[in-house]
């Protein structure tokens, strides 16, 4: 579970609101169950239930155990919004495989339009699915969600990153592979670098589109000759990434 760092104390933590009930009523805990936590961004603890009240638990702490279960290699998923709950699938299972952070942004070609009375809360939704699926991952982090935004910020965001790759179908000179194994081989390796992968909607990107993600320094890349699915596409690239990376195994 993860918990806020107030809830975190010397030797207990205390779990409440969802995740109580989730414990709870769902798992059916009982005192002396272990279960373990983190406050996602220093303490991950094995603890065990030692008072259990309506609509919270406290846990003894039985020990600290390392955060490691981060990739070292830090990936942005940008994800063009693609139509029905596929952004929460791209969520869900980029957050399994072991994603930094998603932000969806809208393209000339995307359907969803942004909608800022709606934004937030949809923000929220996601935030939530992330959560949940790092907890069933057993991440030590749970990725963030940004809030939607427009592809000129997008592009802005890019220029922050150690590399930045727009997958494109049409392109045939410049695949994933190269691209990873000449940043990887670095000095410093794959450790601590930050990369985006930038995905396109149903209807793929234009040409124009592309060329202004050159210009703003993205790498266009292809992901091999066959059509992937808006959703397939993200977690065949975050795959491709972490793979070469030596993290998935
Ligand atoms: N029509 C299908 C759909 O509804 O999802 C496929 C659309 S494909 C154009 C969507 C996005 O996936 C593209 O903009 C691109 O970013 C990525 N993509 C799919 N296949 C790819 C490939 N072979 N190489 C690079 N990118 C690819």
């Amino acid at each position: 579970y993860f918990i806020e760092a107030g809830q975190f104390h010397e030797d207990h933590v205390v779990i409440t609101g969802d995740d109580a009930h989730h414990l709870l009523r769902v798992m059916r805990a009982k005192e002396g169950d272990r279960v373990i936590v983190s406050d996602g961004e220093q303490r991950e603890a094995l603890v065990e239930i030692s008072g259990l009240e309506k609509d919270q638990a406290t846990c003894r702490i039985v020990e600290l155990l390392p955060m490691d279960r981060e990739p070292a290699v830090e990936v942005w998923i940008a994800q063009s919004l693609p139509k029905g709950d596929k952004m929460e699938t791209v969520i869900q299972k980029g957050t399994e495989v072991g994603a930094a952070r998603f932000l969806p942004f809208t393209s000339e070609r995307t359907i969803v339009q942004l909608d800022a009375k709606k934004e937030e809360k949809r923000t929220v939704r996601w935030q939530k699915i992330a959560k949940e699926a790092a907890e069933q991952a057993h991440r030590s982090r749970v990725p963030v969600v940004a809030q939607a935004c427009g592809w000129n910020e997008l592009l802005q965001a890019a220029k922050q990153m150690d590399a930045a790759w727009i997958c494109y179908e049409k392109e045939s000179g410049s695949q994933l592979k190269p691209a990873l194994r000449k940043l990887y081989s670095r000095p410093d390796g794959s450790g601590s670098l930050k990369i985006m992968l930038i995905i396109g909607p149903e209807g793929g990107f234009t040409e124009q589109e592309v060329a202004r993600a050159e210009t703003a320094g993205c790498l266009p890349v292809s992901l091999g000759k066959r059509i992937l699915r808006t959703e397939t596409a993200a977690i065949v690239g975050l795959t491709c990434i972490l793979y070469e990376a030596g993290e998935m195994g």
